[in-house]
């Protein structure tokens, strides 16, 4: 399996498709999910290509959970959740649909249950949660 340089996320990484984003540092970015299963729910990718948690260095994979820990904790405060899903997904038969590594933050509260897969979410909504975002992170 070979990455994909025209895979949805590499154009938002080359700015060819605007996204909302909440973080970045020189070698990872977050940003919203643009149909979320909880408010909140964001992405956290390697700056640089890989497909998967199969072919990622372990640089990538450091670089990537550094973010996702400031991240995770950002969405607690922001969103005064009680706890955090993480997800991630390699290959279809993993459910993985992007083809360039990436993990999914979900800020949860106790007993909420997450939405459906493949709703596209309200913009405004998504704006305003990605501004949460960032400014608990400063
Ligand atoms: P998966 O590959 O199954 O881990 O999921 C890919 C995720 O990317 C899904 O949750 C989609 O909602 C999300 N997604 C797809 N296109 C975009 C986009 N242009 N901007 C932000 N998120 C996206």
């Amino acid at each position: 399996m070979s990455y994909d340089n025209d895979n949805i996320f590499a154009k938002i990484l080359r700015g060819e498709i605007p996204a909302f984003k909440a973080y970045e540092d020189d070698n990872t970015l977050c940003f919203m999910d643009i149909m979320p299963r909880v408010p909140g729910h964001c992405l956290v990718i390697p700056k640089t290509p890989c497909r998967n948690i199969l072919d990622a260095t372990p640089e990538q994979l450091n670089a990537c959970m550094a973010t996702v820990s400031t991240v995770a904790n950002a969405a607690m405060s922001a969103f005064g959740a009680d706890g955090i899903t993480l997800q991630q997904f390699s290959e279809e038969a993993g459910g993985q649909e992007v083809f360039h590594l990436h993990f999914h933050i979900l800020p949860r509260h106790e007993g909420q249950k997450v939405g459906p897969h493949g709703v596209m979410g309200d913009m405004g909504e998504i704006k305003a949660n990605c501004a949460k975002i960032a400014a608990a992170l400063g």
